[in-house]
């Protein structure tokens, strides 16, 4: 068999993914033998998760921020001003969008409690859920800044990793 990208050089190993013939610069372009191909899906795939956890942190620290402002904002009591509003808006924030990063970090602990409260069948899985997302909050108000940065900071890898055989 040939390399799939240059025919005329024998392949010495495949694409771990889609068994294409990798011939020995194609093998070690990447440190796994892998086709552009099927890096790309991989590197898709990673992104699309970061991605997703930046905008659930946003979505669900946004909605209930908003709420607090529109609820404060019509009726500002004599003795309270804007800036009072505001903070009480951006405490809402840090209450509600450290549930994603916090359920994140949870979920690496892996989900062995979960056993636990299936034994109480469906109300028990819906109590365990709950409990998770009240726990997600503390340990979110660390795992935030540590998985934003870690998640930026793998954003660049990913987007640094060549996809063009130079
Ligand atoms: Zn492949
Ligand atoms: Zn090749």
């Amino acid at each position: 068999m040939n390399c799939y990208n240059h025919a005329d050089q024998t392949s010495v190993s495949q694409c771990r993914d889609c068994n294409k013939g990798l011939c020995d610069y194609c093998a070690h372009f990447y440190q796994i033998p892998l086709c552009i191909s099927c890096n790309k899906l991989h590197i898709d795939f990673e992104k699309g998760k970061i991605k997703k956890e930046f905008l659930w942190t946003l979505v669900l620290g946004i909605i209930p921020a908003a709420a607090m402002f529109i609820l404060l904002i019509g009726s500002i009591p004599p003795d309270k001003t804007i800036n009072d509003v505001l903070l009480r808006t951006l405490v809402t924030f840090f209450v509600f969008a450290p549930i994603v990063p916090g359920w994140h970090a949870l979920n690496s602990f892996g989900n062995n409690f979960k056993g636990i409260f299936l034994i109480f069948s469906l109300p028990g899985l819906f109590m365990f859920y709950i409990l998770k997302a009240m726990v997600s909050i503390p340990v979110g108000l660390i795992a935030l800044p540590i998985r934003f940065f870690r998640n930026t900071k793998r954003l660049k890898e990913l987007n640094a990793i060549p996809l063009e055989y130079s």
